[in-house]
Protein backbone atom coordinates (compact mmCIF):
# COMPACT_ATOMS: atom_id res chain seq x y z
CA UNK A 1 0.00 0.00 0.00
CA UNK A 2 0.73 3.68 -1.04
CA UNK A 3 0.55 6.64 0.73
CA UNK A 4 -1.11 9.27 -1.75
CA UNK A 5 -2.01 12.74 -1.28
CA UNK A 6 -4.84 14.57 -3.34
CA UNK A 7 -5.40 17.82 -4.15
CA UNK A 8 -9.09 18.84 -4.35
CA UNK A 9 -10.26 22.25 -5.69
CA UNK A 10 -13.35 23.81 -7.65
CA UNK A 11 -14.41 27.65 -7.98
CA UNK A 12 -18.20 26.91 -10.14
CA UNK A 13 -21.01 25.86 -8.90
CA UNK A 14 -21.83 24.51 -5.19
CA UNK A 15 -17.92 23.72 -4.59
CA UNK A 16 -17.97 22.93 -1.44
CA UNK A 17 -20.85 20.22 -1.77
CA UNK A 18 -18.62 19.11 -5.17
CA UNK A 19 -15.60 18.07 -3.29
CA UNK A 20 -17.78 16.49 -0.55
CA UNK A 21 -19.11 14.58 -3.40
CA UNK A 22 -15.54 14.06 -5.08
CA UNK A 23 -13.74 12.64 -1.60
CA UNK A 24 -16.35 10.18 -1.44
CA UNK A 25 -16.04 9.02 -4.43
CA UNK A 26 -12.55 8.55 -4.16
CA UNK A 27 -12.38 7.27 -0.93
CA UNK A 28 -14.86 4.44 -2.73
CA UNK A 29 -13.08 3.45 -5.85
CA UNK A 30 -11.57 0.44 -6.32
CA UNK A 31 -7.91 0.41 -4.70
CA UNK A 32 -8.33 2.79 -2.57
CA UNK A 33 -8.93 2.97 1.52
CA UNK A 34 -8.44 4.81 4.75
CA UNK A 35 -9.37 8.13 3.45
CA UNK A 36 -8.39 11.19 5.58
CA UNK A 37 -9.95 14.67 4.91
CA UNK A 38 -8.70 18.00 5.58
CA UNK A 39 -10.80 20.82 6.68
CA UNK A 40 -12.09 23.23 3.92
CA UNK A 41 -10.45 26.47 2.73
CA UNK A 42 -11.67 29.75 0.50
CA UNK A 43 -8.70 30.86 -1.66
CA UNK A 44 -8.48 33.45 -4.25
CA UNK A 45 -7.37 32.45 -7.70
CA UNK A 46 -3.76 32.41 -8.34
CA UNK A 47 -2.53 33.44 -11.76
CA UNK A 48 -6.65 33.17 -12.68
CA UNK A 49 -9.60 35.12 -13.01
CA UNK A 50 -13.49 34.03 -11.36
CA UNK A 51 -14.88 33.05 -8.17
CA UNK A 52 -13.13 31.95 -5.10
CA UNK A 53 -11.81 28.84 -4.52
CA UNK A 54 -12.58 25.35 -2.24
CA UNK A 55 -9.84 23.71 -1.61
CA UNK A 56 -8.43 20.78 0.68
CA UNK A 57 -6.86 18.03 0.53
CA UNK A 58 -7.02 14.09 0.65
CA UNK A 59 -4.61 11.27 1.83
CA UNK A 60 -5.31 7.85 0.98
CA UNK A 61 -3.98 4.68 0.70
CA UNK A 62 -3.78 2.85 -2.48
CA UNK A 63 -2.53 -0.35 -4.67
CA UNK A 64 -3.15 1.40 -7.49
CA UNK A 65 -0.27 2.64 -9.54
CA UNK A 66 0.34 6.23 -10.09
CA UNK A 67 -1.12 7.06 -13.61
CA UNK A 68 -4.11 4.33 -12.83
CA UNK A 69 -4.85 6.77 -9.37
CA UNK A 70 -4.89 9.60 -11.59
CA UNK A 71 -7.14 8.03 -14.43
CA UNK A 72 -9.37 7.31 -11.09
CA UNK A 73 -8.91 11.11 -10.59
CA UNK A 74 -9.61 12.46 -13.71
CA UNK A 75 -12.90 10.37 -14.30
CA UNK A 76 -14.41 11.73 -11.10
CA UNK A 77 -13.36 15.16 -12.51
CA UNK A 78 -15.58 14.12 -15.78
CA UNK A 79 -18.66 13.31 -13.61
CA UNK A 80 -18.40 16.40 -12.58
CA UNK A 81 -18.77 18.16 -15.97
CA UNK A 82 -15.00 19.92 -15.82
CA UNK A 83 -14.13 21.41 -19.05
CA UNK A 84 -10.58 22.63 -20.00
CA UNK A 85 -11.13 25.81 -22.19
CA UNK A 86 -7.68 27.48 -21.45
CA UNK A 87 -5.36 26.99 -18.60
CA UNK A 88 -6.12 27.91 -15.13
CA UNK A 89 -10.00 27.93 -16.41
CA UNK A 90 -12.47 28.17 -13.84
CA UNK A 91 -13.48 24.66 -12.92
CA UNK A 92 -16.18 22.66 -11.22
CA UNK A 93 -13.91 20.19 -9.89
CA UNK A 94 -9.56 19.79 -10.39
CA UNK A 95 -8.25 16.61 -8.76
CA UNK A 96 -4.61 16.79 -8.84
CA UNK A 97 -2.01 13.83 -7.42
CA UNK A 98 0.36 16.05 -5.18
CA UNK A 99 2.34 12.84 -3.96
CA UNK A 100 2.48 8.96 -4.35
CA UNK A 101 4.50 7.70 -1.71
CA UNK A 102 7.71 8.72 -1.99
CA UNK A 103 7.87 8.54 -6.26
CA UNK A 104 9.53 10.70 -8.73
CA UNK A 105 7.25 10.37 -12.40
CA UNK A 106 8.18 12.63 -15.39
CA UNK A 107 5.99 11.97 -18.06
CA UNK A 108 3.63 14.24 -20.40
CA UNK A 109 0.90 13.04 -18.62
CA UNK A 110 2.26 12.56 -15.01
CA UNK A 111 4.38 14.38 -12.86
CA UNK A 112 4.79 13.53 -9.38
CA UNK A 113 5.38 15.63 -6.88
CA UNK A 114 3.20 18.01 -8.58
CA UNK A 115 5.49 20.50 -9.51
CA UNK A 116 3.78 23.48 -7.88
CA UNK A 117 2.08 22.37 -4.99
CA UNK A 118 5.58 23.74 -3.05
CA UNK A 119 4.36 27.10 -3.69
CA UNK A 120 0.43 26.96 -3.46
CA UNK A 121 -0.72 27.75 0.17
CA UNK A 122 -4.25 26.00 -0.55
CA UNK A 123 -1.98 23.05 -1.08
CA UNK A 124 0.27 23.14 2.29
CA UNK A 125 -1.90 24.44 4.76
CA UNK A 126 -4.77 21.42 4.38
CA UNK A 127 -1.44 18.90 3.76
CA UNK A 128 -0.15 20.64 7.24
CA UNK A 129 -3.24 19.27 8.81
CA UNK A 130 -2.85 15.66 7.77
CA UNK A 131 1.29 15.46 7.83
CA UNK A 132 2.44 18.24 9.87
CA UNK A 133 5.95 17.22 9.84
CA UNK A 134 6.31 16.64 6.07
CA UNK A 135 9.45 17.36 4.25
CA UNK A 136 8.90 18.52 0.43
CA UNK A 137 12.07 18.96 -1.70
CA UNK A 138 11.96 22.02 -1.43
CA UNK A 139 11.76 22.47 2.42
CA UNK A 140 9.15 21.92 5.73
CA UNK A 141 6.01 22.62 5.08
CA UNK A 142 6.41 25.28 7.97
CA UNK A 143 9.41 27.09 5.96
CA UNK A 144 7.16 27.02 2.28
CA UNK A 145 3.77 28.13 3.93
CA UNK A 146 5.86 31.45 5.33
CA UNK A 147 7.41 31.80 1.95
CA UNK A 148 3.91 32.50 0.52
CA UNK A 149 1.81 33.64 3.71
CA UNK A 150 0.63 36.60 1.17
CA UNK A 151 -1.61 33.94 -0.39
CA UNK A 152 -4.81 34.64 1.72
CA UNK A 153 -6.50 31.87 2.76
CA UNK A 154 -9.14 31.15 5.46
CA UNK A 155 -11.11 27.97 6.78
CA UNK A 156 -14.55 27.20 5.30
CA UNK A 157 -16.81 28.15 7.98
CA UNK A 158 -19.76 25.45 9.34
CA UNK A 159 -18.54 21.93 7.11
CA UNK A 160 -20.95 19.71 7.72
CA UNK A 161 -19.58 16.17 8.66
CA UNK A 162 -18.04 14.08 5.48
P1 LIG B 1 -2.08 22.76 -12.15
O1 LIG B 1 -1.43 21.47 -12.53
O2 LIG B 1 -1.15 23.95 -12.25
O3 LIG B 1 -2.77 22.71 -10.83
P2 LIG B 1 -4.57 22.27 -13.46
O4 LIG B 1 -4.81 21.38 -12.30
O5 LIG B 1 -5.61 23.29 -13.77
O6 LIG B 1 -3.16 23.02 -13.27
P3 LIG B 1 -5.36 20.38 -15.36
O7 LIG B 1 -6.06 21.04 -16.51
O8 LIG B 1 -6.20 19.78 -14.27
O9 LIG B 1 -4.32 21.42 -14.75
O10 LIG B 1 -4.42 19.24 -15.88
C1 LIG B 1 -3.64 19.39 -17.04
C2 LIG B 1 -2.83 18.11 -17.26
O11 LIG B 1 -1.89 17.94 -16.22
C3 LIG B 1 -3.67 16.85 -17.24
O12 LIG B 1 -4.02 16.48 -18.54
C4 LIG B 1 -2.74 15.79 -16.60
O13 LIG B 1 -2.42 14.76 -17.48
C5 LIG B 1 -1.49 16.60 -16.26
N1 LIG B 1 -0.84 16.27 -15.00
C6 LIG B 1 0.51 16.16 -14.86
N2 LIG B 1 0.84 15.88 -13.60
C7 LIG B 1 -0.33 15.82 -12.89
C8 LIG B 1 -0.62 15.58 -11.52
N3 LIG B 1 0.36 15.34 -10.63
N4 LIG B 1 -1.92 15.60 -11.13
C9 LIG B 1 -2.90 15.84 -12.02
N5 LIG B 1 -2.69 16.09 -13.36
C10 LIG B 1 -1.41 16.08 -13.78
MG1 LIG C 1 -4.61 22.00 -10.26
MG1 LIG D 1 -5.53 19.42 -12.36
Amino acid sequence: MIKAYIGLGANLGDARHTLQQAAHALGAAPGISGLRLSRFYRSAPVDATGPDYVNAVAEIDTDLAADALLSVLQGIENQHGRLRPYRNAPRTLDLDLLLYGELTVDTPRLTVPHPRMHERAFVLRPLEELRPALHLRQGSLTELLQACSDQALEPVPDQPET
